[in-house]
């Protein structure tokens, strides 16, 4: 094995400025370009070495104090990605020019420099070149030192057809019309930064009019004819360059804003400075058609990219093992700007539903810790998940609520200040939140960044104390002597208050007869078990609980189950007392863990269990209403929406069934219908529908007027429940009807099909070289997702020995938790199917 030293290039020869011009050649899926680099020569050297990935490299000079030396050789090592410049003499220390040409072809794999390409209304293909290099993928676009702490200014030229849009990370201070149908397009020079941010994009785009966000202008750049689905991301753009401004004390980085909406693009978004790239559904929206939470996540995305710009971009991690606490981080701020734009959306309520997954996947023996030691960027490539976006996300939230909102603000400032336009490593951050708040913020942290899983927190109640300890959950129930620093609130009927559990536990007097809730407010990320006494003062009435309290309730009592410590049939009876209630979390929460038991029930058990379930949600729909009212909050629209959906396809309720079919219709006119039920409709209707409904879904995709609307019809096509139907729609992804970006998603999703999962699994294995060649190597982790709802025991077989002999060495980590859950899922159904079967086998009534 190779330590990091082996991937880092030599430091003798380093950057400090690059002066790039590039020209794609949009028909013929090529590029041309030329830099100078200047350059610090450290030590004397007769070779240059720096990266260089599937591009040809001529000429080549070096000029400086000594006069000027010849590029004599280059050798290129397609293993390392790395060239080696052999100098015509010895360079000695000094500053020098760097002068390269160079060639490439535009990637069909949204990397590196790549193509996009669309059809407009006419069915002519536009293509569009454009750049995706986070993490080492700027060496496949220009040579150049492509480490993230080899920082330097970078002053952009792009050659464009008139005509064309050219944009970059700095505003564009020149144009020259080269007088034979091209132009040539000068950008300012960026602050000094890491090349995984530098951005360029050509083609057929038109930008909107700036918008002044305190002296930023802000655009959309979008493809021609999507103008009207640009206000809401301008408006959220502008409310978050202010509020990070504020926040961070410091005012924005760069000089302008874009935001470009891709038809192709592989993860979600990219935060180049002052050019983000977004997948079009991201950015693009209309807030009229699109439901609560597909309005929501693209303020989410926006405001996490924006959020890099200062914490990321202007403070960057030295190397890749820094990308947890970057991702982190920019989650962090997402959901503390998108609460205050929109507090009415209880964004900290939702990001309960996205943690639950996070403490899933963290509760499983092949989980990881947080940060971890990163030698080859390939080993950072698996930090790209669950854990350290929500995880990690939700740890730093514990440690917000912990010290106090404003104490860690003003340690992540003096950060900022201390660290700007320079590289840091974690243990810079805490050290800057302690020096801010006196705390002893690197021990709490160390044990929850360097350690993998989290604690279960048992309250006891003894002789007038309450006793708190900790140990290790795991779905296993394994024992681990894994110990946290473990930093919540407890809240008694006299206040709430920091406790500090150390690994040793805890114990004080309380209350004798108040409910005492422990993990007030649901910060730290923890289970919490209590004892019977305790549990009884909290259930006897679940107001004394915040919404928030109550779907992590929810949670805990669903994992309890997975693991087998509780039954499925006590799920449904807890889940009986929550008829009166009113939130949307929590009706999620519980609703996700009510699916899972309808997938083990068959025949006349099933019945009785849709007809329990519609019992217990019709008094929740009646008590909402089927018409969104003037006056309602704004979450009571996708509560509604849940509501339906469940009721239609867990419970087959033939009036909900009826309703949706007439709302799905209507919605494809020029009504106006509630979004909410307008999503719920297509669910529904796609889950009993027929051979002609799929058809009018294909051309309801193909004609859809917003990015949302498409995919809401895209992914309902794996809904459907007919063999050939699912045939059909995945056979689609190896077609260019559907996008590569969006092939992971319809396989994963047709591996769920209730019925049918097992032919789309079939298909998955009989073309997986072909997806494999397909779908960007980042995503191909999300197709193989699918199979955790494989859970008979031959399918369990089955895909451990097909993914043995097909690795994906890119995800490694993830496969492996992947495969994991899937053995507990086939246990879980073993357990549950009996007892679920019994327990509806008489009637709709709980046995
Ligand atoms: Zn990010």
């Amino acid at each position: 094995m190779q330590d990091e030293a082996h991937y880092r290039l030599p430091r003798t020869v380093v950057p400090s400025r690059y002066d790039l011009t590039l020209e794609p050649d949009l028909a013929e899926g090529r590029f041309a370009g030329s830099e100078v680099v200047t350059v610090s020569v450290e030590e004397p050297v007769d070779e240059i070495v720096l990266n260089a990935d599937d591009l040809e490299l001529s000429g080549g000079r070096l000029e400086g104090p000594g006069g000027t030396l010849d590029v004599t050789s280059i050798r290129q090592d397609p293993e390392t990605e790395r060239a080696h410049l052999s100098l015509s003499g010895t360079a000695e220390p000094g500053e020098w020019r760097l002068s390269l040409d160079f060639r490439g072809r535009l990637s069909d794999q949204l990397e590196g420099f790549y193509r996009s390409t669309y059809k407009d209304d006419a069915g002519q293909t536009h293509v569009i070149a454009t750049t995706q290099f986070e993490s080492t993928d700027a060496r496949r676009a220009f040579p150049c030192w492509d480490e993230p702490d080899l920082k330097a200014v970078f002053g952009v030229t792009l050659v464009a057809p008139d005509g064309m849009l050219a944009i970059s990370n700095g505003p564009e201070i020149d144009r020259e019309a080269l007088g034979d149908g091209r132009v040539r397009v000068t950008f300012a020079e960026t602050m000094s930064m890491s090349t995984y941010l530098v951005a360029f994009v050509v083609g057929p785009l038109e930008a909107t009019e700036p918008v002044d966000a305190d002296g930023v202008p802000l655009r959309i750049v979008h493809r021609p004819g999507k103008q009207d689905l640009t206000a809401f991301a301008k408006d959220v753009g502008a409310f978050s360059l202010r509020f990070f401004a504020d926040y961070y004390g410091i005012p924005y980085p760069d000089r302008k804003m874009d935001m470009v909406g891709l038809p192709d693009f592989a993860q979600g978004a990219m935060e180049n400075l002052g050019c983000v790239t977004y997948r079009e559904s991201l950015l693009l929206v209309d807030p009229d058609k699109a439901t609560q939470p597909e309005v929501a996540t693209v303020a989410d995305v926006i405001a996490h990219e924006l959020a890099h710009m200062w914490f990321g971009d202007l403070v960057t991690m030295r190397w890749w093992n820094g990308i947890w606490l970057n991702e982190a981080f920019a989650t962090l701020m997402e959901l503390l700007a998108v609460d205050a734009y929109r507090p009415d959306w209880e964004r900290w309520s939702q990001f309960l539903r996205s943690r639950a997954i996070a403490f899933e996947v963290d509760a499983l023996a092949s989980t990881r810790s947080i940060e971890y030691p990163v030698r080859s960027p390939d080993d950072a490539a698996g930090m790209f998940d669950i854990l350290t976006y929500t995880k990690g996300a939700a740890v730093l939230r514990m440690l917000e609520q912990y010290l106090g909102a404003e104490r860690f603000r003003d340690g992540i400032r003096r950060y900022l200040d201390e660290h700007r336009f320079g590289n840091t490593e974690t243990h810079d951050l805490w050290d800057a939140i302690e020096k801010a708040t006196g705390e002893p913020v690197r021990r709490i942290m160390d044990g929850w960044i360097w350690q993998g899983g989290y604690p279960l927190v048992s309250a006891r109640l003894k002789g007038g104390q309450l006793e708190l300890s900790q140990r290790r959950y795991l779905i296993s129930g394994e024992e681990d002597d894994t110990v946290w620093d473990v930093p919540l609130l407890v809240r008694t009927a006299q206040g709430t208050d920091p406790v500090l559990i150390e690994p040793g536990g805890v114990a004080f007097g309380v209350p004798a007869r108040d409910p005492i809730v422990v993990n007030a407010g649901v910060h730290a990320f923890v289970r919490v078990d209590y004892d019977d006494e305790l549990l009884g003062r909290l259930t006897a009435d679940l107001t004394s609980l915040s919404t928030d309290e109550r779907t992590q309730l929810v949670d805990d009592t669903w994992a309890a189950v997975v693991a087998g410590r509780r039954s499925a049939v006590d799920f449904c009876r807890f889940a009986e007392s929550f008829r009166d209630e009113t939130e949307l979390p929590v009706w999620q929460s519980l609703l996700q863990g009510l699916g899972w038991c309808e997938r083990f029930l068959s025949a006349g058990p099933r019945e009785h269990f849709r007809s329990w379930i519609r019992g217990l949600l019709w008094p929740a729909m009646y008590r909402i209403g089927w018409e969104p009212r003037q006056d309602e909050r704004e979450l009571d629209k996708p509560l509604r929406g849940a509501l339906m959906a469940a009721l239609g396809i867990l419970g087959a309720d033939p009036q909900a069934f009826g309703m949706a079919m007439e709302i799905e219709r209507e919605s494809r006119g020029d009504g106006q219908v509630d979004p909410s039920l307008v999503a719920a409709s297509v669910g529904i209707v796609a889950a009993g529908g027929t051979p002609q409904d799929f058809e009018r879904y294909l051309e309801a995709m193909r004609s859809a007027r917003t990015p949302q609307e498409e995919l809401r019809y895209l992914y309902a096509l794996p809904e459907f429940r007919d063999a050939m139907l699912l045939d059909r729609t995945v056979g689609m992804t190896l077609s260019d009807e559907i996008r590569t970006q969006n092939v992971p998603g319809v396989l994963a999703r047709s591996m769920a099909n209730r019925e049918h999962g097992t032919r789309a699994w079939t298909f998955v294995k009989e073309h997986w070289e072909e997806i494999v060649e397909q779908v960007a190597p980042t995503t191909l982790i999300y197709v193989a997702d699918g199979v955790r709802y494989l859970t008979e025991p031959e399918q369990v077989k089955d895909a451990a020995a097909f993914f043995g002999a097909h690795p994906i060495p890119q995800s490694a980590l993830q496969l492996e938790q992947i495969l994991e859950r899937q053995r507990v899922n086939e246990a879980f159904r073993k357990r549950a199917t009996p007892e679920l079967m019994s327990a509806f086998g008489a009637g709709a009534e709980l046995g």
